[in-house]
């Protein structure tokens, strides 16, 4: 059970985690989620992101990948994990490849969630978060087709990657998501 959740910002990886990581009582790892809590936290590693984070850019690889190891000390990643919002870019896949090695972790499957632009920028504008503005999202939409688009050719290629129809409501996503994670583990390329 070890999963990345890979989208545009407001694909709903994120809501469609949360849901699933509870029901199958393994963590939620969001490095969004860990960036925003140490920022509020006022941590030397929060402190150092918090100008990447509002203006919508990506955080240096050294901070995220140290917050990252961290997280991967806790007991609690043993039985599965869902990890949502990294990678982010090629480079980040190899990070996480040495983490997952370093912690003897298996490899995950990659979950994409394909949804349309025009009904992302209507969903991201409703969210209302401090990196929330109109100039910002245009920023992260922009840094996700530049930087993270091209990690699905390169999962797709390795058959790692299932494509879920995140263009419908989040209860019909977690329905499929549900059926098809637990029933195809193992399988090499799905749509759902
Ligand atoms: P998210 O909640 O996943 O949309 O992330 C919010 C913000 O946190 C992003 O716009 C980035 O500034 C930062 N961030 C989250 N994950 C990463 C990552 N893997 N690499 C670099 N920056 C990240």
């Amino acid at each position: 059970m070890q999963f990345i959740f890979l989208g545009s910002p407001g694909a709903g990886k994120g809501t469609q985690a949360s849901i699933l990581a509870e029901r199958w009582r393994i963590p939620h790892i969001s490095t969004g989620d860990i960036l925003r809590t140490a920022i509020a936290n006022r941590t030397r590693l929060g402190i150092k992101a918090e100008t990447y984070v509002k203006t919508g850019k990506l955080v240096p690889n050294s901070l995220i990948t140290a917050m990252l190891r961290e997280r991967f000390d806790e007991p609690d990643v043993e039985h599965g994990w869902i990890l949502d919002g990294f990678p982010r870019t090629l480079v980040q896949d190899q990070i996480l490849s040495d983490i997952l090695a370093a912690y003897q972790q298996p490899c995950p499957q990659i979950v994409w969630f394909e949804v349309p632009v025009e009904a992302l920028v209507v969903r991201m504008l409703d969210r209302g978060r401090q990196d929330g503005t109109e100039a910002i999202i245009r920023r992260r939409f922009q840094v996700y087709q530049d930087d993270t688009a091209p990690l699905l050719g390169f999962y797709e290629q390795q058959g790692r990657l299932i494509k879920v129809d995140g263009n419908r409501s989040p209860h019909h996503v977690t329905q499929s998501l549900e059926n098809a994670l637990l029933v195809n583990q193992h399988s090499q390329l799905v749509s759902v």
